[in-house]
């Protein structure tokens, strides 16, 4: 029986609003969603562990400790300048190689990418304990010797970069298990299958050839977030090679993202992974209401079906996924065929 990991500090971040087409409107990823999907935890049978606190040098390994700093002060900093309850930016660098400020306002710009990475005062607590889950999974799995295990992340991180907040991420969780993984593992692939372009995760391994990164996601010439995740993109430097992108058409669904998978699966098989970290987004659905692509919850399974096929270990970390009829059934259907439930059968589970 695979293993699942949460923190009820994961709860705690609410960030309440953020912008769309010029007006505020209700964020989406609200504490509720890890509430439904510890129902298809549940459904399964799966053990949920809390995670130990590994401390901050897991995450500093991927993220600078400026924003790291940035991200534990900006909100007693902005409220104490008379701010209101959530840091949002109004400015943003053309790039962020020059001076750094002393404003609030200015650190805001700097290290949130857009609107819809608000923070409150919980934020960083929450974010935290989201990395420690990622953190567990892959120290069960690296040390463990655990075959497969599940985060349950929330707030989700693949939007996240080395400096930047983006897209209801703050710190990059299948980044960080990814680099957990690394210590042990000399190839490990990211295989982020979110309805988004997982932007954060790219640009913090785009150099490496040690982590390939793949990620299959809406056409981002029509979709969040925009800037990044064509196809054209392969890497630079040593990571040349090393990056694939599988944009699909807004409304595809289960064959053509299956067909993506086929393609991704035998890149992962060609890199010769010995780690596999699946960011495991569910906003792909045909009820998210994001509303980007069509996948059913009978293409969750053939998804779970296919990625449990790999013979490496594997860590599942949650990415997006929204509040919507089928959420917990698309993770139930997803994990059930992965083989949560038959993967890492003991001796003393096993039958007599
Ligand atoms: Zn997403």
């Amino acid at each position: 029986m695979m293993r699942a990991y949460f923190s009820d500090d994961q709860l705690r971040h609410h960030g309440k609003t953020f912008i769309v087409a010029g007006e505020k409107k209700p964020i989406p990823e609200v504490p509720e969603r890890a509430e439904i999907l510890h129902t298809a935890i549940a459904r399964l049978g799966l053990e949920v562990c809390a995670p130990s606190d590994a401390g901050m040098a897991p995450i500093a390994a991927i993220h600078d400790n400026q924003y790291l700093d940035f991200l534990q002060t900006i909100y007693p900093e902005w409220i104490a300048a008379g701010g209101s309850e959530l840091v949002i930016p109004n400015i943003h660098p053309f790039d962020r190689n020059g001076p750094y400020p002393r404003h609030h306002a200015g650190k805001a710009g700097f290290h949130l990418g857009d609107t819809s990475c608000p923070i409150s005062e919980t934020t960083w607590q929450s974010a935290y304990a989201s990395a420690q889950t990622a953190i567990s999974a892959a120290r069960h799995v690296r040390d463990g010797g655990a075959q497969s295990a599940y985060a349950l992340c929330r707030p989700p991180g693949h939007h996240a970069s080395s400096n930047l907040a983006g897209g209801f991420c703050y710190l990059n969780n299948s980044a960080i298990a990814a680099q957990e993984l690394r210590e042990k593992y000399d190839r490990v692939a990211i295989l982020d299958v979110d309805l988004h372009h997982g932007n954060g995760t790219q640009h913090i391994f785009y150099e490496r050839s040690d982590i390939l990164t793949l990620s299959i996601h809406a056409d981002p010439m029509d979709f969040y977030p925009f800037f990044w995740g064509n196809a054209e993109e392969t890497g630079a430097k040593d990571g040349i090679g090393f990056n694939k992108n599988y944009p699909l058409a807004l409304g595809s669904g289960d064959d053509v993202f299956l067909a993506a998978l086929d393609r991704a699966m035998v890149a992962i098989d060609e890199f010769g992974a010995d780690a596999v970290v699946v960011a495991l987004g569910l906003d792909a659905s045909r009820d998210d209401p994001f509303g980007g692509l069509a996948v059913s919850p009978d293409g969750f399974s053939r998804i779970g079906e296919k990625i449990g096929t790999l013979t490496c270990p594997t860590v599942i970390v949650q990415e997006g996924g929204y509040v919507s009829v089928t959420l917990a059934e698309n993770l139930y259907q997803f994990l059930s065929a992965f083989g949560a439930t038959t993967k890492n059968i003991s001796i003393s589970e096993g039958p007599k």
